[in-house]
């Protein structure tokens, strides 16, 4: 609510305003984008004093669905003053001024987004004042703008939100509190550099037209900047996640050429110390166990050159040792076997000659009963033969 003017708020001698600035400036303002992991969109903003929270939620199902529109989304803003916002405990209950702006906001975005994109769907927006200085609606304006483009939400513009207002008979740019309320009005305005169109135009106070022209021209000088720190802000997220996404597999890269070198350089350790220490020692081993058994099988060399660590070599020169006393008295058996199995096959042999030259003595007979089988049937074939000869005839 704009006051009578009365109250000084600007210095006569220096022109600057009770913070400091001059009639043109803007408060320091920095915007953060992508703040809340829940939200498909947010921004923070930070416009001098004012702390304002929005999120973005949608494209997404309309419940309760008959409010869905067939050939649009739905845009729904839901600005929100915290009671701690204030110096004055604000009650949580919505209040008209809160309902009031959150539809000004809601139809100001309406006019940028492409909504025909998305028919049948909301595209929710919760502003949330967590600290307040004066101008938070247009502050909210911007970082809801803001945190639009940060879901992906397609809009044909930016828009960036400032007021210009009157304070003792000068227009000045993005009034804080005191300004606000002692001053003699204000023009809060949204704007988008890139379309130079205006979506929220509101008129508090009186105002001569020249006042209004200028008000609104310096609010759209501020936008304009305004509209620089958002794209700033936005450029500065996607940079990182662009940083992000090209850093990530040079890393891998150089991570598995990493791996492949440390593999091949254990790969060839190991072969080395296969090649060298291991063979080397089991021959050495092999060596010494001749001298002592004056003999070398060639299957224990193989055995051994197929193991592949030394403590395991050393295991199996240890086994063979014990082996090699086993395996003379094995073969000492073995012999005595094979001369018994020896034995007992002449003793067959023998027998079955016998038996064969008693056969022999009735081979002739098989031989009659083979030829007469043969004569029967070469008989038969010929009697066969001639009768096909008949019927052929
Ligand atoms: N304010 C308050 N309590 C309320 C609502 C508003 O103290 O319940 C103060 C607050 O400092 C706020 C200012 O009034 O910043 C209103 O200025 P703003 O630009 O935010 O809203 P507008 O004047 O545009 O309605």
């Amino acid at each position: 609510m704009a006051g009578d003017g009365s109250v000084k708020l600007i210095d006569e001698k220096t022109g600057k305003r009770t913070d400091g600035r001059k009639f043109n400036e803007l408060r320091p303002t920095k915007i953060e984008v992508g703040v809340l992991n829940n939200a498909d969109g947010s921004a923070l903003i930070y416009m001098g004093n004012n702390k304002i929270l929005a999120a973005v939620y949608g494209p997404r199902e309309l419940h309760p669905k008959h409010l869905a529109l067939p050939d649009r989304a739905l845009v729904q803003c839901y600005y929100r003053m915290s009671t701690f916002s204030v110096a004055e405990r604000k009650s949580p209950a919505p209040s008209r001024r809160e309902r009031e702006i959150s539809k000004v906001i809601s139809d100001a975005l309406n006019s940028v987004i492409l909504t025909k994109d998305f028919p049948r769907t909301t595209i929710d927006i919760y502003i949330q004042v967590l600290q307040a200085d004066g101008g938070t609606r247009c502050a909210s304006l911007t970082a809801a703008c803001t945190a639009l483009a940060d879901a992906g939400i397609p809009m044909r513009g930016i828009i960036s939100g400032v007021a210009a207002g009157l304070v003792n008979d000068t227009v000045v740019l993005d009034l804080h509190d005191i300004e606000d309320q002692k001053g003699s009005g204000d023009i809060p305005i949204g704007y988008s550099a890139t379309l130079d169109e205006i979506s929220l135009l509101q008129l508090d106070g009186v105002f001569t037209i020249e006042q209004f022209e200028e008000a609104v021209k310096l609010a759209i000088e501020g936008a304009k900047q305004i509209y620089e720190i958002q794209k700033e802000a936005l450029r500065e997220k996607y940079a990182q996640i662009r940083a992000e996404f090209a850093g990530e597999p040079e890393e891998e890269e150089a991570e598995e050429e990493d791996t492949m070198e440390i593999v091949s350089q254990s790969l060839a350790e190991s072969e080395a110390s296969v090649d060298e220490t291991a063979i080397d020692e089991a021959v050495a081993s092999e060596e010494t166990e001749e001298k002592k058994t004056g003999e070398k099988t060639t299957i224990e060399i193989e055995e051994v050159s197929e193991v592949e660590e030394v403590s395991e070599v050393e295991e199996v020169s240890e086994v063979e040792e014990v082996s090699e006393v086993e395996t003379d008295e094995h073969q000492d058996l073995v012999s005595d076997i094979a001369e018994e199995l020896n034995e007992e096959l002449d003793e067959d042999e023998k027998e079955l000659e016998k038996e064969l030259n008693s056969l022999g003595t009735e081979k002739p007979e098989e031989n009659d009963d083979t030829t007469t089988t043969n004569t029967t049937e070469s008989e038969d074939d010929e009697t066969e033969h001639e009768e096909i000869n008949d019927l052929e005839e």
